[in-house]
């Protein structure tokens, strides 16, 4: 099988690549990167690929140098990334670029007929009504890569009728490295405290994602578009060991979750190999050494960037979801370069929704503007 790998050298990119490591009938067709342009070639060498795109433009020509020897079509920009996410050479395409800028080539990919497996959430946060709706007419799956969203794929498919007899999904969530504390006892957070995550290791956006719970909203908003369920539906549960990945309860009451290691290699390849399994390099579960297991409601009062996503999820045919998305990018950018304080997150992406109208997100363009909206207010709340 060969995959379009978009967001080859980051966290999930270079753990799918382990995976192609694992398994070389799985083999990598396009790779493509934001500004690594060493890192892409060297993986570009090692697989031998067909094509690769430097999202940024400047970086075109020393990508090309680096690989001037080899056979590999070099790439560059928005228009190359799309060109490389809609490769027809491969069977499915992987989305592991973080943020909006990954929507475009989803949307690439869907609309050339390739099968999709998402990392990139921020696709169906910005634009899922729309995201959705294509992959239904092109008959396209997307199958999830995103653990929570991995775990509910994954306990639904021993049901005949997901959709009559899903009655609730549990979303756990780890809580991340400031659960349990109140906003007053959490001052002057700098950025590496809250990259500190508990349980896993990720690329510095969702990491700071965690610790604001905005990552958990997004996942809310997520699971309501992949799965079809209202907001309603989800019941958000602070899980601290990530052990149980998630959960759906039946009609019947029957609770069915999928649970194991904190290992993102599992969820990637379970989306490459679906619906077989295959061995993994990840380590086996032992429920005995790892304790208890606790469940607990989370504190939306404190991480109110899960209040506002749940807002947000209340109106999800809207640009609700483009416009937090767009201010987070820009408010969690500004914090980890030491231009924004911790809370300002959480602050600005609350009054982002309340203060810039959302439209439905019908079309690309209306996601686009609600995108640009919204990392123009997240701006000007900073510069106050
Ligand atoms: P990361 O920052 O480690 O890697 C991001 C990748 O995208 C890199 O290859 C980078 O070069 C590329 N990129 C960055 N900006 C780009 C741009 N403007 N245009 C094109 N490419 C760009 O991020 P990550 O942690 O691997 O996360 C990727 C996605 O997967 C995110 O949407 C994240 O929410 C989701 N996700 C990650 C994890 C995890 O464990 N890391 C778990 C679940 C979901
Ligand atoms: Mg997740």
């Amino acid at each position: 099988m060969k995959i379009n790998l978009l967001g080859a050298t980051g966290s999930i990119g270079t753990q799918c690549l382990d995976i192609c490591r694992s398994h070389p009938d799985i083999t990598p067709n396009s790779l493509t990167a934001g500004r690594n342009y060493k890192a892409l070639a060297m993986y570009a060498r090692e697989f031998s690929v067909r094509t690769v795109c430097i999202a940024d433009e400047s970086l075109y020509s020393a990508l090309k140098t680096e690989l001037s020897d080899t056979d590999t079509r070099v790439l560059c920009g928005r228009e190359g990334l799309c060109e490389a996410a809609s490769d027809k050479n491969a069977d499915m395409t992987v989305n592991a670029i973080v943020g909006a800028a990954g929507l475009l080539p989803t949307e690439a990919a869907l609309k050339s007929g390739s099968k999709v497996a998402l990392a990139n959430k921020e696709t169906l946060v910005a634009g899922g009504s729309y995201i959705m709706g294509l992959a239904k007419r092109k008959g396209i799956h997307i199958i999830p890569i995103d653990s929570e969203h991995s775990a509910i794929f994954q306990s639904l498919q021993g049901s005949r009728d997901p959709h009559g007899e899903l009655r609730k999904i549990i979303l756990t969530a780890s809580g991340g490295p400031f659960f349990g504390k109140k906003r007053e006892e959490l001052k002057n957070i700098d950025p590496e405290k809250a990259l500190a995550h508990p349980n896993w290791s990720m690329g510095s956006k969702i990491t700071i994602d965690s610790a604001t719970m905005m990552n958990k909203g997004f996942e809310l908003i997520e699971a309501c578009h992949l799965f079809g369920v209202s907001p309603k539906q989800v019941e958000v549960v602070i899980h601290r060991q990530s052990i149980l990945h998630s959960a759906v309860e039946f009609s019947d009451g029957a609770v069915i979750g999928q649970l194991g290691v904190p290992d993102m290699r599992i969820p990637i390849q379970y989306a490459l190999t679906f619906p077989k399994r295959l061995e993994c390099p990840a380590q086996p579960l032992s429920l005995t050494a790892c304790g208890d297991l606790t469940f607990e409601e989370p504190d939306t009062e404190t991480f109110g960037c899960l209040k506002s996503a749940m807002k947000a999820a209340d109106a999800i045919d809207t640009t609700a979801g483009a416009i937090i998305n767009g201010a987070n990018e820009v408010l969690v950018s500004a914090f980890l370069n030491g231009k924004a304080d911790f809370w300002d997150i959480t602050d600005g992406v609350a009054a982002a929704l309340e203060n810039v109208p959302a439209v439905p997100a019908d079309t690309v363009e209306h996601i686009l503007e609600g995108d640009r909206a919204g990392r123009e207010f997240a701006r000007a709340f900073l510069s106050k």
